[in-house]
């Protein structure tokens, strides 16, 4: 009898919602199990345990039912009952079929297929965000929190706050479902090309305003200050020029990649430097004005002490030997560009990725707005020998960086 019984009761936990990790059928289960095993003493002759196996019986029914009404209950009030320990949900991690091949995802379609319901997509962040500990975003509290049935909400233990996994996130306030954000999310962090809002609004069905918005929220992102790195070892600088006409440059800085077709000339050029370790990363920033006051802090700031640092002849970086670098220069005005390992391709290199991309993808792009783009390539930029997937993960990762209201972005 024992093995029937058990047998109805896993059927019934696991087709209830798919995860045996519920308390009570759990517990009804142990009454159960509790049945058999006083009946089998029965069997023994040992003692009359046949009314005790009842009542175990009965509880086990009595729980299972409750169990049933809550969950009709929860359904029609659009609330929950039952809070789950976040114990039991370690334990039962390990058991659960639902969840254990989500991470393998290798194209749009399997993402979208596998993220195909609000509770999946949250309960993915979740783990990605927590692990198996959920903490409170309120409170910050790291103890007990409680995670509702529905895969969606938490309850902290200490503050007694309700909260979902999108407070304290790039998502908080998104009328966006989850399901769209991850399709953006793949689409912005896997390829190697951005993608516009234009397209983004068309390929995932929301107003541009919306997909303008939701990249921006990406863009932010990328650019959490902790997920960078120190450049050391040989890292090259360098400063470029977006927008502008080119016969105003300085010789060095004329672009190599065709000007500035498709770029709006009304827009004045604006500076931007950059650092990049060599097979490294790549850290740049919007800059007023390419003065060795402003660079030579953000060259100190960016890399390590006594790392090789390579530039061209531009003045603002002629006193860097005496800032505990090792400072050589190529000479690009004598059409120097290569002499043994001192060059500035690597940095070359991604500004032509990245006038690529904003003068073909974006076409315009704001001196306002100017710096999170910049975060956008170098994220890209940085993250390039990593899996697509894993680029993903990161991205969701790095969502707990906070809100960004449309409000914020619009100011002038
Ligand atoms: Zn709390």
């Amino acid at each position: 009898m024992i093995f029937p019984t058990i047998l109805v009761a896993m059927f019934i936990t696991y087709r209830t919602r798919g995860m045996p990790h519920h308390f009570l059928p759990n517990l009804a289960v142990l009454c159960w199990i509790s049945a058999n095993s006083t009946w089998m003493l029965h069997d023994f002759y040992l003692w009359d345990s046949k009314p005790m196996a009842l009542v175990f019986f009965i509880a086990g029914f009595v729980i299972i039912s409750v169990y049933f009404t809550s969950l009709l209950m929860r359904k029609k009030k659009g609330n929950y009952i039952l809070d789950r320990p976040n114990f039991l949900l370690i334990f039962v991690s390990l058991i659960r079929k639902d969840m254990k091949n989500i991470d393998e995802f290798s194209s749009l379609v399997e993402l979208l297929t596998t993220f195909n319901t609000e509770d999946k997509c949250s309960l993915y962040i979740a783990r990605k965000r927590w692990g198996n500990k959920p903490i409170c975003p309120h409170c910050e509290y790291h103890g007990k929190v409680y995670a509702f049935a529905d895969n969606i909400y938490y309850k902290c233990g200490a503050c007694r706050k309700k909260f979902t996994v999108r407070v304290g996130t790039i998502f908080e306030d998104s009328k966006i479902p989850l399901t769209k954000w991850f399709a953006a999310i793949y689409l912005f962090a896997s390829r190697t090309k951005p993608v516009s809002s234009l397209q983004l609004s068309k390929d995932i069905k929301i107003t541009q305003k919306s997909a303008w918005h939701l990249l921006h929220r990406l863009r932010y992102g990328t650019s959490h200050p902790d997920y960078k790195k120190t450049l050391k070892n040989t890292v090259e600088a360098d400063e470029t020029y977006l927008g502008g006409k080119e016969k105003n440059k300085h010789l060095s800085k004329r672009d190599k990649f065709g000007g500035y077709t498709g770029f709006s000339a009304n827009i004045d050029k604006a500076a931007v430097f950059g650092v990049v370790e060599r097979k490294g990363e790549v850290h740049a920033k919007y800059v007023v004005d390419t003065k060795r006051e402003t660079l030579e802090p953000i060259i100190i700031q960016n890399v390590k002490e006594f790392a090789r640092v390579i530039t061209d002849e531009w003045y603002a970086y002629h006193n860097l030997k005496n800032q505990s670098f090792q400072h050589a220069t190529i000479k690009h005005a004598l059409k120097q560009y290569v002499v043994g390992d001192i060059h500035t391709n690597t940095i070359e290199n991604f500004w032509s990725v990245l006038k690529r991309g904003i003068y073909g993808i974006y076409h315009f792009t704001s001196k306002k707005h100017l710096q999170a783009y910049l975060e956008e390539f170098a994220y890209r930029y940085n993250h390039r020998l990593i899996t697509p997937n894993e680029r993903f993960d990161l991205l969701l990762k790095q969502s707990n960086v906070g809100r960004l209201e449309y409000k914020t972005l619009i100011k002038k």
